[in-house]
């Protein structure tokens, strides 16, 4: 009998706690807090499971300290935005609660993410004898288990991985993201990077692109070369990988209406002057665009996301591919999300149990591959996110 408190009641925030609520032999009390406790009342006066909420800015980590003294939670699952991993990873240690995350730290002025910052604090929750599990989410998340599985099951050395990324879906808008808008067009707009021959490569943003056909009466759709963070601990722990990419699908809308944004300077990061007033222009974009939290009503189609892998079973070249499809509607009847938000909420889900009830231990800073894959992939079946394989 377990004790909870998630940070974020966001998209991905609401999706965490109707799942977590699911599973009351485990997470028996539930604490939802985020900067706006109204969000919280909002989502838990929805669910027929007792839900406790509290207000708490993340970045400030006295505040998060008292409220972790308070609630005396066993675990922090934080659901908030990257640029409160650390504060809340702070927070963790000062007051000796296990942490897990979604998406690894980012610097709000640089749009750059890394685990640096994060494994940093590998010694410091190791001598505490407490946990963090990084990336508990789908990309990075269930991405790495389906690498760790197929290294333990199906391969004996990976050479080659494509993480591939599709929302097959419309949300009938003109352009919205599925995930929060400032932290999604930071990303995209990245320059692209992968990893080949132990080194990183560069590209433009979205410059190499290529089709591929998916699964499930998807069909071909054309995807486009990013960086994201996964690949970065994937090569650390599977050394044996000499070439590893991630790839997303985008609409045709969602790219013009990014490029346009662009050339306007509409996603600059930097602060400009408005009437007198500093602003930051994706900031105020954020806040013009569609709450990815308010999609799921609309949203219809599937999200199809896997890990392609090349390497050598019994000496002879083998090709695996994992991935799961996701229904948008279906998600929306259960929790009343999109498949985004859903993808990345149970596995978050999921991380926490598999910590809670021991499956999944350890003192320090782990990547969600450093752990048996099975008892992960077993729980992605049970909630809601079943799998599917195929090799050739
Ligand atoms: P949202 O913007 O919908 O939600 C974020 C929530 O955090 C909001 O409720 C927000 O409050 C709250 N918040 C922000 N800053 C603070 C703060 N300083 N103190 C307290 N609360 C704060 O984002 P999403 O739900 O879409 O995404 C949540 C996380 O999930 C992000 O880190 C994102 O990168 C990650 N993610 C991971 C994926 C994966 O597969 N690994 C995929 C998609 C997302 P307010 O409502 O007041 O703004």
């Amino acid at each position: 009998m377990k004790n909870v408190l998630i940070i974020g009641a966001g998209g991905v925030g609401n999706v965490v706690v109707r799942k977590c609520a699911q599973v009351p032999e485990v997470f028996s009390r539930i604490t939802l807090a985020s900067r706006r406790e109204e969000k919280c009342r909002a989502i838990a006066a929805d669910i027929d499971y007792p839900v406790d909420t509290a207000q708490v800015d993340a970045d400030i980590v006295p505040e998060v300290v008292d409220l972790l003294r308070e609630r005396k939670p066993d675990l922090l699952i934080n659901v908030a935005l990257p640029y409160q991993d650390l504060s809340l990873m702070e927070a963790c240690l000062e007051a000796g609660v296990d942490y897990l995350d979604t998406a690894n730290y980012e610097p709000p002025e640089t749009a750059k993410f890394e685990y640096k910052w994060q494994w940093a604090y590998q010694d410091r929750f190791r001598e505490a004898g407490l946990m963090a599990l990084l990336g508990s989410g789908f990309d990075p998340g269930v991405t790495n288990v389906f690498t760790a599985w197929m290294a333990k099951h199906e391969l004996d050395e990976i050479h080659e991985l494509d993480i591939i990324d599709a929302n097959a879906g419309d949300h009938g808008k003109a352009f919205a993201t599925n995930f929060n808008p400032e932290i999604n067009i930071r990303e995209v707009t990245a320059r692209g990077r992968y990893w080949e021959e132990g080194q990183w490569k560069e590209t433009d943003p979205l410059a190499v692109h290529r089709s591929f056909d998916f699964p499930d009466g998807i069909g071909p759709k054309e995807i486009y070369l990013m960086y994201h963070e996964e690949l970065e601990s994937l090569v650390k722990h599977f050394p044996s990988i000499r070439r590893a990419r991630f790839w997303m699908t985008f609409s045709k809308s969602y790219l013009n209406h990014l490029e346009v944004l662009q050339d306007v300077g509409m996603t600059r990061i930097d602060p400009v002057m408005h009437e007198g007033k500093e602003i930051i222009p994706l900031q105020f974009l954020k806040s013009v665009l569609p709450d990815p939290a308010s999609l799921g009503p609309s949203t219809k189609g599937k999200t199809c996301i896997g890990c392609v892998a090349k390497g050598l079973k019994d000496g002879k070249e083998k090709t695996v591919y994992v991935y799961n499809i996701c229904h948008h509607e279906q998600c929306y009847r259960e929790v009343k999300a999109q498949a985004v938000s859903y993808t990345t909420g149970v596995p978050a889900m999921i991380g926490g149990k598999l910590m809670l009830n021991g499956k999944w231990r350890g003192d320090g800073v782990f990547n969600m591959e450093q752990f048996d894959p099975d008892p992960f992939m077993d729980a992605l079946n049970e909630h809601g996110l079943p799998w599917n394989v195929t090799s050739w």
